[in-house]
Order: structure tokens, then C-alpha cells, then sequence
């Protein structure tokens, strides 16, 4: 219970050791409500890096040796360190990354159950045995932990997508370098607090802030390195993919989105606003499965463009630590740019602001909850990720269209539609190329589900029971000359 400083650390944690950057480096870490420092973390590289990793294996040989149970219960303790101090790791998270308080108790919280998930997933990696072709001979199937994991996150989601990463590694028995977003570095090293609190050996988790080019170049090009887990931009993801091509590292890859949300006409108009709000202003738009896209039958348009811009003013800006705010600043100004990019890209080819539409006294990074109507295709956001408050809206008239505009893109992470039609909710949803479909739901996220890409979006699902597949490696035994 304690306060959100007491998990600030402005060192790396290296071998169970807080250490500086070899050349004693840093980088500012900035609230993005003000614009101000509120510290600083090491600016850490290659040499670093690698310590690390030779840290992280050692370690592996005898962690990789623990049994399910002792890893369930360091996992368990850890889920439960996090809820004991959800309120201060919360404003810590606010504090560097913008979201309203509400939201950040949200990610801490689901940083919890995904450890509490894959505490319970680490007691259920069962092998198989196979009916033999032959008479001397025995089939066994056993998994085993693939051995050190890098893994790299963004700022949008800085505590949980390490419990996305962190839990199912520990649950199969390997041990981690991890390289959080330098935008929000304090949430990822708390992970090492919280660690040493409940005992998790040294060396067990390494985490390591700097130059994002040397960390990742190191993580991907070391063969002690097994695995590259990723969430992140597109862009980066390819260049990680060719990177760990040439060392053939098992990799999942949690990227890009670029999310449709089609309103029918049959659709419980009251529950598609309350969706799409949800869905496409969460963090201010900056999230993975964010609408991007939301696409309006004709005969319900006129009526959601108006009930949406109505609902959507109702959202209280303010920094995050703000009583009552619920729609946060942006991440820094080269967000604001984007968004204002976007905004006169789609003026100019004809968009209609119905509400919001540009920045807002609060602050430089502060972005109005903006409406805009008559989006069409030609506009960017038809095919290029907002991750800004900004809702364009897409007329159509069939469902065939609808579900033709909606896989019209090389992204494929999130989808939603609102239909009251039983029919319409089976056809629609088997043709969306989406890894996650939300039908008359804009938040879906679970621990208990997998949550991953199609195309572009990503390789590999992380949560569910399928969350740990990728951290473990299958070998088939074969038994003979026992006198069988
Ligand atoms: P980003 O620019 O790709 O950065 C993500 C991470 O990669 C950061 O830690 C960054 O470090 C690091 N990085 C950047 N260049 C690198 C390089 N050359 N080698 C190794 N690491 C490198 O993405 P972002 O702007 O932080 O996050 C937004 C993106 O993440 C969006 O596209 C969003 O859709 C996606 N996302 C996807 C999911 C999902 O589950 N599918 C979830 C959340 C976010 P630095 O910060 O030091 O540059």
C-alpha cells in the first residue's frame, strides 16, 4: 500500500541489481498532462543489454527447473503485490502516460488477473503420449519452457502488456529481458519492484530502458535469446521479424490495428453509441483495438451521427489525475501533429466536423473528442491507424459493402458490429478478417481470451489458454529397446 513514488526507480535492473547505464545516460520521462520531467531513466545500450541476457540465462537453468506449483505461487504473490498497490502503481502510470485514473486502475487491475491467469495456466502444461505404430516403441510429447524471452512493449498499455509477456513466460519456466517504451519507462521497472517483493530469484526478470535500436538489436541478434515477444507499431514488427530471422527466434507479434465498427440498421441504437464512445475514445484513441473506422447504415445514420455527438460531449477533459476527467491528453506533440494531419487531410476531401475538431485549452498535447461525418475513402484514416480522439464517420447502404470496406485493409487485430438479427450477427462475423470480434460489444478484452492479430496485425495470441503455447517447446520422445 504504499505511494507512487515508492515504485519510481530511476535505475535498470540488471542480475537482481538496480545499476545506472554503463556511460551513466539518460533519458527525461515526461507527464504528458504538463509537458514537465518528473525524472529520469538510465539510457542503457547494447553492452547492457547483453548483461542481461547472459543474466537472464544463467538464471533460466535453474528457474526452468522449478516446478508448476513454485512457479503458480511466485505468480500468484505477484498478482496479488499489484492488487495490495494498485492505487499507487496506477498514478504512477497516469503520471507518465496521461490516461484518466480511472483507466490506469483499470490496466493495473487487468495486469493482476493476467498474472493470476497464467498462475493458474502454469499448473495445466500438460503433454500427450501417442498410440505407437509400433509394438517396442512409446510416443511421449512433452513441453518445455523455450529459455530467455525479450520482450518489448509500448507506451499505450505500459503495465499490462508486460503482464501479458511477463506471466505466461514465468508460467512455462523462462526467464525475461524486457524493454518498455522510453515514453513510459517507471510502470515496467515497478514490475522489478514488485518482483524483488515477492522473491522472484535474480536475474529471473531483467528490465532495461535506452536506446530502443541497440536494446532491440541485441535482443533480436543474440543466440541466447530464444523468443521476441512485441507489442508495437507495424513498422517495427517487420524489422524485428527480419531481425530475428537470421538467429530463427520463435516470436509473437501483437501490432497495428486499424478497427472497423458497423452499425446496422437493426442495430439498439442507445448500445452502439455507449459501444462506440467506449471503443474508439479509451485512452484518447490510443489504443491497438480503437475504432478507426465506424462505418453507418443509411437508414440509422442521421440518428447515430447525432445521439454519438451528443454522448461524445459528454467526455470531461482534463489531465488524468483530474477528478472527474475521462478523456486524457495525448502522448506528446508529435501525436497532436498526427491528429491535426489527419483532421486537414479530411477537411479537404470533404469531412464534416459534427463536434470537437481541434485542440483544447488545457494544454498543448489536449485534443478535443472530435465527430467528424461524411468521412469516404480516399481520406488516411481509411487506411492508416488514428490512435487520436477522432471518430470518422462512413455511410453504407448493404451488408455486403459494409464487410467489404471493413477488411479493406492489411490490418486485421479488432472488429465490432451492432445487429439485433441472429443471421446477420453469425454471417458478418465469420467474414470479418479480424482476430477479435465484438458483436454489439466495443470492449472485449479478457484474460481469459486470446487476444491477436490477422495479416498484418500480428503473429501468435497472447492471454487465454493459448497465451502460453508460444513460450513453450514441443518434443516428441521416442521409447524403444526397453524389452516392450
Ligand atoms: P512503437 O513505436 O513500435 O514502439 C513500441 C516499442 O518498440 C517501444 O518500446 C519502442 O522503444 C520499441 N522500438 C522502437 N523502435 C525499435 C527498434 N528499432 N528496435 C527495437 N525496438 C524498437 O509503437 P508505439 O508507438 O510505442 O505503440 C503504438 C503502436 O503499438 C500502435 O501501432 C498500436 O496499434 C500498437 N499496439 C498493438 C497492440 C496489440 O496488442 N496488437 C497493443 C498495444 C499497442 P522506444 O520507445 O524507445 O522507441
Amino acid at each position: 500500500m504504499g505511494s507512487w513514488s515508492d515504485f519510481r526507480r530511476d535505475s535498470i535492473l540488471v542480475a537482481g541489481q538496480w545499476v545506472s547505464a554503463d556511460n551513466g545516460g539518460v533519458l527525461d520521462v515526461i507527464d504528458p498532462a504538463t509537458g514537465e520531467s518528473i525524472g529520469t531513466v538510465p539510457n542503457a545500450g547494447v553492452a547492457e543489454t547483453r548483461r542481461a541476457i547472459e543474466s537472464a540465462s544463467a538464471a533460466f537453468e535453474k528457474f526452468s527447473r522449478t516446478t508448476a506449483a513454485e512457479r503458480a505461487k511466485m505468480l500468484r504473490d505477484l498478482s496479488t503485490a499489484i492488487l495490495d498497490n494498485q492505487d499507487a502503481l496506477a498514478e504512477l502510470l497516469t503520471r507518465e502516460q496521461g490516461k484518466p485514473l480511472a483507466e490506469a486502475k483499470g490496466e493495473v487491475g487487468m495486469s493482476a488477473a493476467y498474472i493470476l491467469w497464467f498462475a493458474e495456466e502454469a499448473r495445466r502444461v500438460y503433454g500427450d503420449t501417442i498410440p505407437s505404430p509400433w509394438g517396442d516403441r512409446r510416443i511421449l510429447v512433452t513441453k518445455s519452457p523455450v529459455g530467455v524471452v525479450g520482450a518489448i512493449t509500448p507506451w499505450n498499455f505500459p503495465s499490462s502488456m508486460l503482464a501479458r509477456k511477463i506471466g505466461p513466460a514465468l508460467a512455462a519456466g523462462c526467464t525475461v529481458v524486457a524493454k518498455p517504451a522510453s515514453q513510459t519507462p517507471y510502470s515496467a521497472l515497478a514490475w522489478g519492484v514488485l518482483a524483488e517483493q515477492v522473491g522472484i530469484p535474480a536475474g529471473v526478470i531483467n528490465i532495461i530502458t535506452g536506446s530502443a535500436r541497440e536494446i532491440g538489436g541485441e535482443l533480436t541478434s543474440n543466440p541466447l535469446v530464444r523468443k521476441i515477444t512485441f507489442t508495437g507499431s507495424t513498422g517495427v514488427g517487420k524489422l524485428l521479424l527480419k531481425q530475428a530471422a537470421e538467429t530463427v527466434k520463435k516470436v509473437s507479434m501483437e501490432l497495428g490495428g486499424n478497427a472497423p465498427f458497423l452499425i446496422f440498421d437493426d442495430a439498439d441504437l442507445d448500445r452502439a453509441v455507449a459501444g462506440a464512445v467506449a471503443a474508439k475514445f479509451r485512452n484518447a484513441g490510443q489504443t491497438c483495438v480503437c475504432t478507426n473506422r465506424l462505418y453507418v447504415q443509411a437508414g440509422i445514420y442521421d440518428r447515430f451521427l447525432k445521439a454519438f455527438s451528443n454522448a461524445t460531449e459528454k467526455l470531461v477533459i482534463g489531465a488524468g489525475l483530474e477528478q472527474g476527467a475521462t478523456l486524457g491528453p495525448l502522448i506528446d506533440d508529435a501525436a497532436v501533429a498526427k491528429v491535426e494531419e489527419f483532421m486537414s487531410d479530411a477537411l479537404g476531401k470533404g469531412a464534416r466536423v459534427v463536434t470537437g475538431g481541434k485542440r483544447h485549452p488545457k494544454g498543448d498535447r489536449f485534443y478535443e473528442a472530435t465527430v467528424l461525418a461524411d468521412a469516404n475513402a480516399t481520406m488516411n484514416f481509411a487506411r492508416d491507424e488514428i490512435f487520436g480522439p477522432i471518430a470518422p464517420v462512413f455511410k453504407f447502404e448493404t451488408e455486403d459493402e459494409a464487410v467489404r470496406l471493413a477488411n479493406d485493409t492489411e490490418f486485421g487485430l479488432a472488429a465490432y458490429f451492432y445487429t439485433q438479427d441472429l443471421g446477420r450477427a453469425f454471417r458478418v462475423s465469420e467474414r470479418l478478417q479480424y482476430g477479435l470480434v465484438g458483436i454489439n460489444e466495443g470492449m472485449i478484452t479478457t484474460e481469459v481470451a486470446p487476444f491477436g492479430g490477422f495479416k498484418e496485425s500480428g503473429v501468435g495470441k497472447e492471454g487465454s489458454k493459448y497465451g502460453v503455447d508460444d513460450y513453450l517447446d514441443v518434443k516428441y520422445v521416442c521409447v524403444g529397446g526397453l524389452g516392450l
